[in-house]
């Protein structure tokens, strides 16, 4: 080619074809959205649905999603997979404090989100005390609506919404500004 064997149209369309341009952020989302390491964390009979989205069916391995981190220092997605009692919010809220920016959570099933069936006193719902990405509505959510949660959290890491979650959320510190 550059010897002269391609010129003028067939030159243009072999660099069409043969070369990508984009920018540093953009490839970094990319690279970002496509290797997110979940939390080992399961909180009740969510998490059975979880777990099988690692398996042959699923797969989400194909997606750069497979490595469950066994620490939170590790991880950068945490996964509430199930009801979340008075008791157990704040040590979540540990967990999720833990993890390294940039960090985002998904809230699996109705329990989670809006406390489904066991609607009573000691439940709360998982945006009352941290921030939430995605939510995956169900009871329980089948495994590929997780994994629809998860493709849809990965078109949020690859836009341009790529802000940490306080940023996100107008937070100061470690609290959440609501209303912001
Ligand atoms: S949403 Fe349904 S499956 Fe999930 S934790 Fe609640 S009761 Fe269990």
């Amino acid at each position: 080619m550059l010897r002269g064997s391609l010129e003028g149209d067939d030159l243009d369309r072999y660099v069409e074809q043969a070369v990508m341009t984009t920018t540093l952020d953009r490839a970094v989302a990319w690279a970002q959205g496509n290797s997110i390491y979940p939390l080992t964390f399961g909180l009740a009979c969510c998490a059975i649905e979880m777990m099988s989205i690692v398996a042959a069916r699923l797969d989400i391995a194909r997606f750069g999603f497979e490595a469950f981190r066994a620490s939170p220092r590790q991880a950068d997605l945490i996964i509430l997979s199930g009801r979340v009692s008075m008791k157990m919010a704040p040590v979540i809220r540990r967990i999720y404090d833990q993890m390294l920016e940039p960090k985002f959570a998904i809230s699996m099933g109705a329990c989670c989100s809006s406390m489904g069936v066991f609607n009573n006193y000691a439940l709360v719902p998982s945006d009352k005390f941290m921030p939430i990405d995605v939510h995956v509505p169900g009871c329980p959510p089948r495994p590929e609506a997780l994994a629809h949660g998860i493709l849809k959290l990965r078109d949020k890491v690859q836009g341009t919404d790529r802000e940490g979650w306080r940023e996100r959320y107008g937070a100061v510190g470690t609290e959440e500004i609501l209303g912001a």
